[in-house]
């Protein structure tokens, strides 16, 4: 697509609605809806995927944070690759140019953009609660004094298990070891300056902040430029799991001089359940063959991979970090997808994701009115968040969000009482949120 074309209306849709998103200038109407549809050069994108039904009808998909819809093209992708293997069996791994051998690098200008990376600091590979551990080895490195790790408080699961394991496999006590930020007394969400303080009073003893780059509960995007640069002023590394973040919300990873993070692919990035993640090395890394890790034959110096011979050598850069060869089948799928955030630009779709999640907020304020019954606990800058919104339902709880599902919304809830919304600027409308809007009025006024 034309992108320059998409900035030119983008400048027409904010010269009524500013980026900013100045409440006043959104309209709880239908009509509205649709003009910004009709406006929307990434509309189109819509037609590229597959939705759920409900009851029949074809579902609002607000789920994305969860698992991402299915790009009609994934068919395809997948069986080329069936055929590949049918007709080639085991000359796959080296026939054309899509060769099994080296497919890994297939996706690797896509994931660079989405990340801001260079190519060479980004693999797709393993999953993700794996790539956490295999990372830590390298970069966690509990020396003397300086053992600490900083994270958020309530993190994701997978996430907190890997640290309490980690440091209990370098012989150290989780209670002693890791340090959990939580937001301060009657907010939901960190305020930087008190994970930057945290950072100065540790400095000492810190030897990493590890924490996710947007928070799956609240949606908060946290400031990992600035605590990038806090924790390696102190001397420790940073790292993130951009699991809600890859594909949401601009990354410039390599600028920013994060030492490494990683991802899954399945979320955002709309390549199937269970699918490849990915991880980013920094490049002041790439050669850094002193690191310890645990090595398989695929981060192995490729040149020399088949002489299998003894004595590990690291690829360059993240390739090094690899073990085993390519999940070409799982490869497949996330390339259907990247190929489409290739040709809408990640830049695009931000642009539109902040109108579109901003009239998501819109609505529901709306319709909470003085009520106060629905309360975002997302920060309100557009800066701190991606496209979720989470909020507590502070009355008629669960059989609110049930009923959405009953009228074809999809979403997410978390209990006790949190309903995680996430219009996605690729396959969701405007349209999509005011339909929304108008099912949760009327659940509201059944349940709360
Ligand atoms: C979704 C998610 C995971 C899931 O890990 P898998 O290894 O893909 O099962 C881990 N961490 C975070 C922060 C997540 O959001």
């Amino acid at each position: 697509m034309d992108k320059s074309n998409y900035i030119y209306t983008v400048e027409k849709i904010t010269q009524t609605i500013p980026i900013c998103m100045e409440n006043t200038q959104y309209q709880f109407s239908e009509e509205f809806a649709k003009s910004m549809d009709a406006k929307d050069p990434m509309a189109s994108f819509k037609s590229e995927f597959l939705f759920p039904k409900v009851d029949g009808n074809e579902a609002i998909y607000f789920c994305g944070n969860s698992l991402g819809l299915q790009p009609k093209t994934a068919k395809e992708y997948l069986q080329k690759e069936l055929d590949n293997w049918a007709n080639l069996a085991v000359d796959g791994h080296f026939h054309g140019e899509d060769a099994w051998y080296h497919i890994r690098k297939k996706s690797k200008p896509a994931l660079a953009a989405i990340l801001g990376a260079e190519e060479h600091e980004v693999v797709a590979m393993n999953n993700l609660s794996s790539n956490l551990h295999f990372l830590m080895v390298s970069f966690y490195q509990p020396t003397g004094q300086k053992s600490k790790i900083i994270t958020e408080a309530g993190a994701f699961p997978s996430d907190m298990y890997m640290l309490e394991t980690q440091v209990k496999f370098h012989g150290l006590d989780p209670d002693q070891t890791i340090i959990e930020i939580s937001p301060r007394e009657g907010e939901h969400t960190l305020r930087t300056e008190d994970i930057l303080k945290a950072i100065e009073t540790h400095k000492d003893e810190l030897a990493l902040v590890m924490m996710a780059g947007l928070q799956y509960y609240t949606g908060q995007v946290f400031d990992m430029k600035a605590i990038t640069k806090a924790a390696h002023a102190v001397g420790a590394r940073a790292g993130f799991d951009l699991a809600h973040a890859a594909g949401n919300v601009p990354l410039q990873l390599h600028d920013w001089g994060v030492d490494f993070a990683t991802w899954c692919s399945y979320k955002y990035l709309n390549s199937g359940p269970g699918n490849v993640s990915g991880i980013y090395v920094h490049e002041r890394y790439a050669e850094a063959k002193e690191l310890p890790r645990f090595a398989g034959w695929w981060g192995h110096e490729e040149g020399e991979r088949f002489k299998m011979e003894k004595g590990f050598v690291p690829m360059y850069g993240a390739d090094g970090w690899q073990l085993a060869n390519s999940n070409v089948l799982a490869l497949a799928a996330h390339q259907a997808s990247l190929d489409i955030f290739e040709k809408a630009g990640i830049d695009n779709l931000r642009r539109k994701s902040e109108l579109l999640t901003g009239y998501l907020e819109f609505l529901i304020r709306q319709i909470s009115g003085e009520s106060g019954v629905l309360e975002i606990i997302t920060p309100k800058n557009p800066k701190e968040r991606g496209c979720q919104l989470s909020l507590l339902i502070h009355k008629g709880g669960k059989n609110v969000f049930d009923e959405f599902y009953k009228h074809g919304v999809v979403g997410d809830w978390r209990h006790p009482n949190v309903i995680r919304l996430a219009p996605t600027p690729l396959y969701n409308s405007f349209l999509d949120v005011y339909r929304f809007a108008r099912i949760l009025e009327q659940s509201l006024e059944k349940f709360a």
